[in-house]
């Protein structure tokens, strides 16, 4: 579903992404890990066309989606693409990114309504069973500030499958959340994984990786390091710098 190919991004003189290549398959879950500025955060920003990028390629569903320049350089087609992109390919973040002013329900409606302009009483149902399937189905009417941080990320979850995109970014989703709070989002995320939902997810969590990955990728300095299999990986990293990676997060 996607592919990341050769991959360059770089804020003025600072280099972040020398040349990454990711291919996330259709019902795959790819975990990205690296140490903090390693870029995990930039190529996921690149890959849903909220940064543009210097050169490569990201290809979504056999449409090649990257544009090179700047900002300004867009071309006036890329709008409606950047909102196709958007759509099939919902990012959770680390820091929730609700709207404080709306409810819960609200929230999760807001895009497909806004955005998509879907009709506004079928995606209240879609909506609800997605808060259900969340385990917050009781916080409809509830503002963001009411709730734990947990329910927020898994509001935030719903909102993003609301979008009834074609694959998921996650960045760090749990890494705002005190441990208790953690469990029942990777829960979430472990059901979607199991349900055969393609993913990517930056995450600090080698648990986490471990559990749901088909293929984890370790960045480092804005280049793949080393990459497999979750087993393999974790059990016998074959580079130095996995090792001293993976020695100092447990
Ligand atoms: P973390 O684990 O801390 O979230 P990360 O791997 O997600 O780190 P990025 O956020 O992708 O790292 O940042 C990679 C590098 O790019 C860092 O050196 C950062 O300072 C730089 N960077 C990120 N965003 C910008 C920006 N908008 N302007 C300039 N530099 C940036
Ligand atoms: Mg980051």
């Amino acid at each position: 579903v996607i592919e990341i190919r050769d991959l360059h991004k770089s804020y003025g003189s600072l280099e972040v992404l020398k040349g990454v290549d990711i291919t996330a398959p259709a019902g795959h879950v790819v975990s990205l890990i690296g140490s903090s500025g390693s870029g995990k955060s930039t190529l996921l920003r690149c890959a849903n066309l909220l940064e543009d990028s210097q050169q490569g390629d990201v290809i979504f569903c056999g449409e090649a989606v990257t544009w090179k320049g700047t900002g300004l350089n867009r071309r006036p087609g890329d709008h409606a693409q950047m909102i196709r992109i958007r759509t099939n390919l919902s990012m959770v973040f680390q820091q929730f990114n609700l709207w404080a002013h709306m409810t819960i329900l609200q929230n999760v409606m807001e895009a497909p309504v806004t955005v998509l302009k879907r009709p506004k009483a079928e995606v209240e149902g879609a909506a609800r069973a997605y808060l259900d399937k969340v385990g917050i189905g009781d916080k409809c009417d509830a503002y963001p500030a009411q709730l734990s941080g947990g329910q927020q990320q898994r509001a935030a979850i719903a909102r993003a499958l609301c979008m009834e995109p074609k694959a998921l970014l996650f960045d760090e989703p749990t890494s705002a959340l005190d441990p208790e709070l953690e469990q029942e989002v990777i829960r979430v995320i472990k059901d979607l994984a199991a349900e055969g939902r393609t993913m990517i997810i930056v995450t600090h969590d080698m648990r986490l990786a471990a559990d749901v990955s088909d293929h984890v990728v370790f960045l480092h300095q804005g280049r793949i390091e080393e990459q497999g299999a979750p087993d393999a990986l974790f059990a016998n990293p074959t580079t130095e710098r996995l090792r001293g990676f993976l020695s100092a997060t447990v």
